[in-house]
């Protein structure tokens, strides 16, 4: 008999049987708060009525029109919306369906437009499980450590990680951005650098928000030496911090945005977004798929924009992102084990530690089974998987927040009584 491989590590023991809102239900029938998201890819909650409604129409309309052979209007007007809520200037857009590939492309485009080879990425991030996304990700121990040989030309620079290093931000951003100028002098000249790449939040690699003067001096950088500015922000999209997007917390311009998980309320769909200008300088013709642009998918994903700005979704993820933080801080105050929790909206992390300082992947890995067994789901993220995460559905109420905060601080509380 076949058999679901042990490539897939599930987090939770639960067989999910139906989703609604923030909830997902098993087989019994027992709910669970979800603060999962599938990886934040349900903003809009589990199976939200004018997604559900849309997609049924679409699929009973027209569900594949490969776009590189045909456009069909859900791509069209996909485009046109995606125009209103884009950086201005970022208003040419590419189509895939996943964020690796997204990334891949965003690469192949920042090779073809610049005519150099190079990236600079940051350690911890995260940008895929592709071989060439995979060699730009180092937020955990299984993704390009061991899969040698990775891409070349990749060179990952220091991120502004305070917490870990012991340092306060403006230590830790100031040597970030010299340990930088450092390595575009002796290893990856600017002249040989198509881009930099960088999540506004390092999403698997724990949660940590990046400095505003750090993204803002990557910004300098790269307009000094010509290099681009690929902003990832698959995890980070459409709300998720309590922005927009992740980078409009720092005064920056991405020159390419990469984005997925959020648009589609778990359709699979992502984008690439840049200026009609840098996209010009790619061949056209270069990038392309068959599943790319789905009519169903776009037409997710329009219904999801609709949601978003309808139900105030945002303002909603900072409001309640505030009063998740605040709640996980309160709990951590009672621990020593909790060395840090931080994040951005809807992106809540914390960071569990042994006596001495380092992480305690062991402890978070408890916290999140008795939270499991109390009926909340989380997901664990870090290195070492030593931070665990909150990141529900930008739907979420204070009722739900309250709700996952006592189970969490009653699951916190077992976890390091151990
Ligand atoms: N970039 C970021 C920031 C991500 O969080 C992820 C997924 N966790 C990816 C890229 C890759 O996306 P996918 O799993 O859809 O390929």
């Amino acid at each position: 008999m076949a058999h679901l491989s042990p490539l897939i590590r599930q987090a939770t023991p639960v067989l999910a049987a139906r989703g609604e809102g923030v909830y997902l239900y098993d087989e019994g029938g027992r709910a669970y708060l979800d603060f999962t998201a599938g990886i934040g890819v349900t903003s809009t909650g589990h199976c939200h009525p004018r997604v559900v409604e849309a997609t049924r129409r679409q699929v009973a309309t027209l569900i594949h029109g490969q776009f590189t052979t045909v456009k069909h209007k859900p791509l069209l007007t996909l485009v046109e919306r995606l125009g209103e809520v884009l950086p201005p200037g970022l208003d040419s857009v590419f189509f895939a369906n996943s964020g690796s590939e997204a990334v891949e492309a965003a690469l192949r485009l920042a090779r073809q437009a610049t005519g150099r080879t190079n990236v600079v990425v940051f350690h911890g991030s995260f940008h895929g499980r592709t071989i060439g996304a995979a060699s730009m990700t180092t937020s955990g121990t299984k993704f390009r450590a061991g899969f040698a040989p990775i891409m070349g030309g990749v060179t990952v620079a220091p991120f502004p990680y305070a917490y870990r290093y012991g340092w306060d931000e403006a230590t830790a951003v100031r040597f970030a951005l010299r340990e930088l100028d450092y390595i575009l002098a002796t290893i990856s000249a600017p002249r040989e650098t198509a881009a930099f790449v960088i999540e506004p939040v390092l999403g698997e690699g724990g949660y940590v928000p990046a400095p505003k003067a750090f993204l803002e001096g990557l910004r300098e950088r790269a307009d000094a030496h010509g290099i681009l500015l690929v902003v990832d922000e698959v995890q980070t999209g459409f709300g998720r911090t309590g922005k927009y997007w992740g980078h409009q917390h720092a005064a920056i311009r991405p020159d390419v945005i990469v984005t997925a998980k959020g648009i589609a309320s778990g359709f699979p769909l992502s984008a690439m977004a840049a200026s009609a200008e840098l996209m010009s300088k790619a061949w056209p013709g270069s990038q392309g798929g068959t599943y790319g642009a789905n009519a169903v998918a776009c037409a997710a994903a329009i219904a999801t924009l609709d949601v978003i700005r309808d139900e105030n979704l945002v303002e909603n993820s900072a409001v309640m992102g505030a009063r998740l933080l605040e709640g996980a801080r309160r709990i951590a105050a009672k621990h020593a084990r909790i060395g840090d929790v931080r994040g951005l909206g809807l992106m809540v992390g914390s960071e569990f530690v042994l006596p001495d300082g380092n992480p305690d992947p062991a402890a978070a890995q408890r916290a999140q089974s008795f939270a499991t067994e109390r009926g909340l789901l989380l997901l664990l993220c870090g290195a070492w998987g030593q931070v665990v995460r909150m990141i529900p559905a930008l739907v979420v109420d204070a009722k739900q927040v309250d709700e996952a905060l006592a189970i969490w601080a009653e699951s916190v509380r077992d976890a390091l009584a151990q």
